[in-house]
């Protein structure tokens, strides 16, 4: 049994770096394909027709959407990955990553997990969420708050 197709979901926290790391290892391991998706639920969504997938080699003129595609293309670029399995989407990150995980037929998501106790644990987490929705497997990789 192998993975074909993987999909990392990035968040470009701190810890970004140490899951795309095992992601990319996991990747070589199965030579499966490898993709990344940002889901932009941090900047005001601009009243334009840009639609909710952006496109990463067409410069929107808005700075921060600029300053998203910059980090994922830095990522993609480092990781290898083709310019067409680089994805940055409008919404909400669990939702967005079970669906386009659904659409493009991934067999393996890789998200960063906080190991949430009490309180922030009842709010729930993005990993939790994808875990409990999504239809392929999850790999959730522990990440040590310090
Ligand atoms: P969280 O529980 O929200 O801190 O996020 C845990 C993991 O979910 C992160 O390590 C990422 O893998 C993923 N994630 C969270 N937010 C996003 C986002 N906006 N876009 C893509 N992935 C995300």
């Amino acid at each position: 049994m192998s993975y074909q197709h993987i999909l990392l979901a990035v968040d470009y926290s701190a810890h970004n770096d140490y899951v795309a790391n095992k992601a990319k290892s996991l990747a070589d391991i199965y030579q499966a394909k490898l993709s990344i998706l940002h889901v932009l639920d941090n900047i005001p969504m601009p009243d334009t027709n840009y639609g909710e997938v952006i496109r990463l080699n067409e410069n929107t003129g808005y700075e921060l959407l600029e300053a998203e595609k910059r980090k994922l293309i830095e990522l993609g670029k480092r990781l290898a990955i083709d310019d067409d399995d680089q994805w940055l989407v409008w919404g909400v990150p669990n939702q967005e990553i079970c669906a386009c995980a659904a659409q493009e037929k991934v067999d393996l998501i890789i998200v960063g997990s906080h190991g949430r106790h009490g309180l922030a644990l009842l709010l729930g987490s993005t990993a939790n969420s994808i875990l409990h929705h999504a239809h392929c497997d999850v790999l959730a990789v522990r990440l040590l708050d310090n």
